[in-house]
């Protein structure tokens, strides 16, 4: 590769070295499709220049943080929407979510505020997998207006070669910004399965307890490069390391960067277990509580029982804040499906809907739901399981048909190939209704597409049905098979003979280019009528005119 300095150049203020920056950028953004970002970062993100100044205030993304003025039970409140349960949890975070962000706006009014000692309240939420911890940092920081990310802690090595560096986080929290580092700066890093990375005790064991202490400088206070070491323009730059221009800022600091850790933390059980012994928390190993035996042990978790679990002491200290999210049973997992604004079963219910179909799910159904849910043991994700398997086929085939009310029960919940069937077989009967829709929607694309009206003869109709029920294909895709020749041809012979409407005879469909010949030749005859008919009142002169000698023009 050569390049030419100087050569074609058009910019006349650029030194040699940036247009060697400028046209290897462009040659790598032409052969990679790389969009290399520029580096500076607005104060703001941009509003379109169109909008009125009082818009342009309004869509300030810092505006929210700058006037956060939560009180913890509004939050918790908030957060009772969209999450069953986890009250304990909800009540920690709305704690500690309102000491950050009031901490931070008082150090954006004032940023001497900011040489103050301040110990950040990262958080660390044990739990088992689906039951809310994601959910619950993912919504509050949806309240306050914060970019979040979330990672898993398993795909981080010591030294970023093999897996990916911890500080990547941070570049992908500024991405989730749109770029917008100010933005950035104040968002939430949540890193799950953060048990994967305690060491075992065995001393070899050393890449684990590598990500820890990286981790725990990121969550102290530290600058991170926005454009990571693999980055293009970041190592053309430290290789040039000549601009005359003022480096500009391409860091961010860590310092009010939320970070909030979380795990199943599955052998911890046993390590508080050991240290308070079984009977001490009144019960003999056999709970009366509702809650699981994990649960209430989770509940006496103490620092000490972490570093036995395998987490560097100053890591486990940079993680002051700590609450567990309890395990979900049949009565969460109803209640989830039956009142929680985000509910899997209203997406489910939504999907329908976009076909026309109200999907209406009886209380037996969703008693039987979450029971096979609870058995999966994986929270809330159980449902998602459950509804798919059962769902699944219904999704598929009743858009196709004139179904527009869909009851679930308990025993289709149970066995769904059968009442599939049944209904399959109910809408076999109105077919005829339900394929003529079917057909109408298909010209009516053909009219949206093209500007050409299809009128199908009765033979032409039945002609379709019929070979949509031999084959088993839908109806819709008949019509794309048996139109494809016109999808070309029509739009070709309206333009040569200014037709738009078309009607279309078994003969036509089973011969396509004889019939885009015929209307043409039809057009052609019509037009040598007129124009003879045209020629011979021009020649013969009419018999009321009266015969002057003089010609009509
Ligand atoms: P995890 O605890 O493993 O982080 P998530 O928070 O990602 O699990 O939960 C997965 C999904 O299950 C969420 O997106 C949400 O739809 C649902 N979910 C989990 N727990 C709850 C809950 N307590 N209330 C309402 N929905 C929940």
């Amino acid at each position: 590769m050569r390049f030419l300095l100087g050569e074609g150049h058009d910019d006349e203020t650029l030194n040699p070295l940036e247009e060697l920056t400028k046209k290897f950028g462009e040659i790598l953004g032409k052969a990679t499709n790389i969009q290399i970002t520029p580096l500076v970062y607005e104060e703001t993100q941009k509003a379109p220049s169109n909008t009125s100044s009082a818009e342009k205030e309004a869509i300030r993304p810092l505006d929210k943080i700058e006037s956060f003025n939560f009180k913890p039970r509004e939050i918790k409140d908030y957060l009772d929407r969209f999450v069953i349960e986890q009250h304990a949890a909800k009540k920690v975070l709305s704690v500690a979510i309102c000491d950050h962000y009031h901490h931070v706006r008082r150090c954006i009014e004032n940023p001497t505020q900011k040489d103050q000692d301040y110990s950040k309240q990262n958080l660390l939420i044990l739990g088992p997998t689906g039951v809310g911890k994601t959910y619950l940092v993912r919504n509050i920081a949806k309240l306050i207006g914060v970019p979040f990310i979330k990672a898993d802690a398993t795909k981080f090595s010591e030294t970023g070669y093999v897996g990916s560096d911890v500080e990547d986080l941070v570049r992908d929290l500024v991405k989730a910004a749109n770029g917008d580092v100010n933005l950035a700066q104040y968002g939430i890093i949540f890193i799950d399965e953060v048990d994967k990375i305690a060491g075992s005790g065995d001393s070899r064991d050393i890449s684990g307890r590598g990500v820890q202490i990286n981790l725990l400088k990121l969550m102290e206070d530290t600058d991170v490069n926005i454009l990571g070491p693999n980055d293009m323009v970041r190592q053309m730059r430290s290789m040039m390391n000549l601009s005359r221009q003022k480096q500009q800022a391409d860091t961010i600091s860590t310092r009010h960067i939320l970070f909030i850790v979380s795990g199943a933390f599955d052998k911890l059980e046993e390590i508080i277990k050991q240290r308070i012994g079984a009977s001490s928390i009144g019960f003999n190993g056999k709970s009366q509580d509702p809650r699981t035996d994990t649960d209430v042990y989770f509940q006496k978790v103490k620092t000490e029982d972490f570093i036995r679990y395998g987490f560097e002491p100053e890591f486990i200290g940079r993680l002051p804040v700590r609450v567990a999210c309890q395990s979900l049973k049949k009565k969460e997992l109803k209640q989830i499906l039956s009142s929680s604004e985000g509910s899997i079963l209203r997406q489910y219910q939504e999907d329908f809907l976009g076909y026309g179909i109200q999907l209406e799910v009886t209380d037996d159904a969703l008693d039987l739901i979450s029971t096979m849910a609870e058995e999966e043991k994986t929270g809330a994700r159980g449902l998602l399981t459950v509804l798919e398997t059962c769902l699944r086929d219904f999704k598929f085939d009743l858009p196709s048909t004139t179904v527009k009310h869909f009851q679930l029960t308990a025993d289709i919940v149970r066995d769904p190939l059968p009442a599939l069937q049944l209904m399959l077989l109910q809408a076999q009967k109105e077919y005829p209704t339900s394929s003529r829709e079917a057909i109408t929607r298909f010209c009516d694309s053909f009219l949206k597409a093209y500007g050409l009206s299809l009128e199908l003869t009765e033979k032409v109709m039945s002609f379709l049905q019929e070979q949509s029920q031999h084959s088993g294909k839908t109806l819709r895709s008949v019509c794309e098979l048996y139109f494809k020749d016109f999808h070309y041809g029509l739009p070709l012979v309206a333009r040569s003979t200014g037709k738009h409407h078309f009607v279309i005879d078994l003969p036509h469909l089973q011969n396509p280019n004889g019939a885009l010949a015929s209307w043409i030749q039809e057009n052609i005859a019509t037009q040598q009528t007129a124009d003879s008919e045209n020629i011979t009142t021009q020649q013969i002169p009419s018999q009321e005119e009266p015969n002057d000698g003089t010609t009509t023009s």
